[in-house]
């Protein structure tokens, strides 16, 4: 089968850093295009200013990925279904709940592919930890996602603006592991957001939640984490304690630890080509559900500016 010709939209931190080696190392996917309004491409494939141009002049695709930030990534994807183009989304798949509700709907009716991907939950510890929790009774959860904004996100204003979701852009990964290992649903009861008084989006959050067992459920977002920085989840079990540190990578239950590589673009990859081949979508709106959530029923604090 010839590969899928694909154009990374948006050609920033995520694309170059990820999407870029991922798609290399595939062979069911060559890069047809990139597109991105002020950077430069790479080298020898063609680049095009904006996805009207790519449509109208570049060279034919067969999929997107959307590397863009959120708040552009309705109309983009919009576009791009209408055209009965396949759509990677990266994560949060929109800058709201009814436009990815929207874009599900185009991409029905066009019948192609649109991927709601969240990295976080192809780490190499998710998976074996949802198995291993599926047999067990949940006591507790704690989740700390703790890091320097200055480090990860130097000078990217769209992540401080209304859709960029402040410290929830990091916290969201933690949101889109814990769906997808705890074996019952979960909802939000309590949430203080704290917002820099300059900016639109939070810098911490403290959250609460349980699940329909009632088993609590702690989460602890913070920017403002300078040193050691903490991407921790820790389940408490009726058959001891499960620990997903380094964002999902490693994994530690009562029998020991394992170490593994970073699997999570090369995976996301495999399963977008799984996806069009079989004619299918996978949009799991859970993760953002539960952001939209701390923002419709969470307390606001305000704090010190912040400057990058
Ligand atoms: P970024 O470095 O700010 O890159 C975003 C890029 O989008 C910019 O380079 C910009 O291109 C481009 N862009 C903006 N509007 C566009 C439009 N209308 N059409 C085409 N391109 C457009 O952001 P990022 O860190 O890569 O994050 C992007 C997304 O990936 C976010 O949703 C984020 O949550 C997710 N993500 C990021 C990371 C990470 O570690 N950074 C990890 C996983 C997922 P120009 O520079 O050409 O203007």
């Amino acid at each position: 089968m010839d590969p899928v010709r694909i154009a990374i939209i948006g050609m920033g931190k995520i694309a170059r850093d990820q999407h870029v080696p991922a798609i290399e190392g595939n062979k069911a996917f060559s890069i047809a295009a990139t597109v991105s309004p002020h950077d430069g491409g790479l080298p020898d494939i063609p680049h095009l200013k904006s996805l009207d141009a790519l449509l109208e002049e570049g060279p034919a695709v067969d999929a997107v990925a959307l590397c863009t930030p959120p708040q552009v990534r309705y109309e983009l994807a919009a576009t791009a279904l209408r055209r009965g183009i396949h759509v990677f989304l990266e994560k949060p798949p929109g800058a709201t709940l009814s436009e990815v509700g929207a874009m599900e709907s185009i991409a029905a009716k066009t019948g192609v592919t649109l991927f709601a991907a969240w990295h976080s939950r192809f780490a190499a510890g998710v998976a074996p930890a949802r198995a291993w929790l599926a047999e067990r009774k949940i006591e507790k959860v704690s989740i700390i996602w703790r890091e320097d904004v200055r480090v990860w996100h130097p000078g990217q204003a769209w992540i401080w603006e209304p859709g960029g979701l402040g410290v929830f852009d990091p916290g969201i990964n933690a949101l889109s592991i814990v769906t997808h290992i705890l074996p019952r649903p979960f909802f939000l009861t309590e949430a203080t957001l704290v917002l820099p008084e300059n900016r639109a989006a939070p810098i911490a959050a403290d959250l609460h939640f349980k699940d329909t067992a009632g088993a609590p459920i702690h989460m602890d977002l913070d920017w403002r984490q300078t040193g050691p920085q903490s991407w921790d989840i820790i389940v408490e079990t009726d058959a001891g304690t499960l620990k997903l540190a380094n964002g999902g990578a490693v994994l530690t239950l009562p029998s020991g630890t394992d170490h593994s590589e970073d699997i999570e673009y090369p995976g996301l990859y495999h399963r977008f080509a799984t996806l069009i081949g079989g004619g299918r979508s996978d949009v799991d709106r859970a993760p953002l559900r539960l952001v939209a959530d701390a923002f419709l029923r969470g307390r606001r604090e305000i704090t010190d500016a912040f400057y990058d």
